[in-house]
């Protein structure tokens, strides 16, 4: 099946006289005719739902479209993109452990990783995608667990060089893990350029229409961590807490997952709702249809700025004058995704009059979706980083995040016009 057909066929199969749709399984437990069938369920020897904190099956199904738009081998949902990158990465760490991220991440990621996992005594050491590999590489420890990055990072829409880092990754024994929020698996299917695991932010393009918060993580199954046992001793080695069962020899190419689910989900507990599931994928229907006309406007705006006499810069790798252009023809050849960011002569001064003037276009926290929305991430979602952080993130103080949304592009670029007109 193509993408977009995957986009409404995968997940939710009904089998004869079933719902057509996904049906909303709005319970918190399951039940069963004897104890013994409950006690297998809970020793992992069986298939099955007791408890929606550890399984639930709309939130399933919906897990298993998003595993299939990917290529992977099994995925989960969770309650948030920040949920899925904190499990993505503590699945595989723990105290003494130390990982290797770009600098250019999500302000949520770079604070999760640079802040709160440190205080849980795991390291990360930030590095300047842009930097040669051979100067990357000298940050590795003999503790390092894994290298994160973002296919397409917020907000400086940079694109991430995955096969070169899934290279250096495995070259030092440890996963690339790859948040593909932006790109949406439409765009980029990470695994197939050797990323190991696969996150998402649901919230944005995925569920698409800024009603729900969620996040996914995919397994491509690949990372061999027996291979590697030393390393990931909370796959290769009994869980002590889980009756001695040793996920990896277990459980496959499915230990991964399954281990975020049995333990992680199990103590730390931030799960889907089924509700929330149902919307998401209702926003999965739609996604590659959604997508190609989100790069196609983002596309015209880009162009429009650049050609404007008070725009100073434009980011969109679309565009063949981006420093990411050929990563962005290489990776994501049908186009990138809706989101820019660009500055304006006269910097962050006329930046704010200039957002105060728009009509159509909001100022929100939110990003890619279906209405267009813009914001000032050094006023806004970055405001606890530092002018330094900001500066190793490439955030310029002037930058203008613009999410293109689905409208008329007609209508988008004369908001823009009629705001520039204004400064
Ligand atoms: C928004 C976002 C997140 C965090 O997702 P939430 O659903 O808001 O928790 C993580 N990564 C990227 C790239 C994002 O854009």
């Amino acid at each position: 099946m193509e993408i977009g057909t995957k986009c409404l066929q995968e997940g939710w199969k009904p089998a004869n006289g079933e719902a057509r749709q996904v049906p909303i399984c709005q319970s918190t437990t399951f039940k069963y005719d004897s104890s013994e069938e409950m006690g297998q369920l809970f020793d992992l020897e069986k298939d099955g739902y007791f408890y929606s904190r550890l399984a639930n099956p709309t939130c399933d199904a919906v897990a298993a479209k998003i595993c299939a738009l990917e290529g992977g081998e099994a995925g989960i949902l969770t309650a948030s993109g920040m949920a899925a990158n904190f499990l993505a990465v503590f699945n595989i760490c723990e105290a003494g452990d130390h990982i290797l991220a770009s600098s250019a991440v999500y302000g949520g990621t770079f604070n999760l990783f640079g802040t709160t996992m440190k205080k849980m005594g795991i390291d990360c050491t930030f590095f300047d995608q842009k930097d040669p590999v051979e100067k990357i590489e000298q940050y590795f420890r003999p503790n390092t667990k894994c290298v994160f990055g973002e296919t397409i990072t917020n907000p400086t829409v940079s694109v991430f060089d995955i096969e070169k880092f899934a290279d250096m990754a495995h070259r030092h024994g440890v996963p690339l893990i790859v948040d593909n929020t932006f790109a949406t698996p439409v765009n980029c299917r990470p695994f197939e350029w050797g990323a190991d695991i696969v996150t998402h932010s649901t919230t944005k393009y995925m569920e698409g229409h800024a009603a729900t918060i969620g996040g996914c993580i995919v397994d491509s199954g690949n990372f061999d961590w027996m291979a590697h046992a030393d390393k990931y001793p909370g796959l290769t080695t009994p869980d002590e807490s889980y009756h001695g069962i040793v996920y990896a020899q277990r459980f496959g190419k499915k230990a991964y997952i399954t281990k975020i689910d049995a333990q992680l989900m199990r103590d730390l507990g931030p799960c889907q709702s089924p509700q929330n599931a149902f919307y998401l994928n209702l926003g999965l229907e739609s996604l590659e249809v959604r997508m190609q006309r989100h790069c196609r406007n983002a596309l015209a705006v880009a162009e429009y700025l650049q050609a404007n006499e008070k725009v100073a810069w434009v980011r969109f790798s679309d565009l063949p004058q981006d420093p990411c252009h050929e990563l962005q023809q290489k990776y994501l050849p049908n186009g990138s995704c809706g989101v820019l960011s660009f500055g304006l002569k006269g910097g962050r001064a006329k930046a704010i009059p200039f957002m105060d003037s728009l009509k159509l276009i909001s100022i929100v926290t939110h990003v890619a979706d279906s209405r267009t929305c813009l914001l000032n991430p050094a006023s806004h979602t970055h405001r606890q980083m530092t002018d330094e952080q900001l500066l190793a993130a490439g955030i310029a103080p002037d930058l203008i995040r613009l999410s293109v949304g689905l409208e008329n592009v007609k209508d988008i670029i004369a908001d823009l016009a009629q705001a520039l007109d204004k400064i």
